[in-house]
């Protein structure tokens, strides 16, 4: 899996069973601190590349809700809700997982909310207009004719 500028692994958990919606299966989870992707290990000798091929790649802000489920009484899985439906990780320890995934979700920032503005240098420059003659229109001082009616300034 490829991380982007600024994106860092916070927790992977290798070939764990999921669901989701009508797929299944077993893929490695990994969450990073902006989203969470599941990636199914390389099948098969023939189709051998060694590469992982991507089940999903969610962005954590996508995930409405995220919960422990419960199996006998025991914490079995992890739900999370999603703009792409329920995703059901049948992770090793549910709420280690779920901690996690909350503590790095409440760090996202919301597209929404400002970015730390750039230090700006602000250059003034004052635009001296002068009124034509003519018309009264006012025109950049610079322009030897007026920009309405052409009358020399
Ligand atoms: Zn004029």
């Amino acid at each position: 899996m490829l991380l982007s500028e600024g994106e860092s692994e916070v927790l992977r958990e290798h070939v764990v069973p999921y669901r989701w919606g009508e797929r299944s299966g077993r893929a490695t989870v990994h969450l990073t601190n902006v989203r969470l992707v599941l990636e199914q290990p390389p099948r098969g000798r023939l189709l051998s590349s060694g590469v992982a091929s991507t089940v999903l790649d969610l962005p954590l802000r996508n995930v409405s809700n995220a919960s422990v489920g419960t199996v006998l009484r025991r914490a079995r899985y992890v739900s999370l809700e999603t703009n792409v439906g329920v995703v059901r990780l049948d992770v090793v320890d549910p709420p280690k997982f779920l901690a996690a995934f909350t503590a790095v979700r409440a760090g996202v920032r919301h597209p929404a909310s400002p970015a730390p503005a750039p230090a700006t240098l602000t250059i003034e420059r004052h635009v001296v207009k002068v009124r034509c003659r003519h018309c009264g229109t006012l025109s950049d001082e610079r322009h030897t004719r007026c920009e309405s009616c052409g009358a020399p300034l």
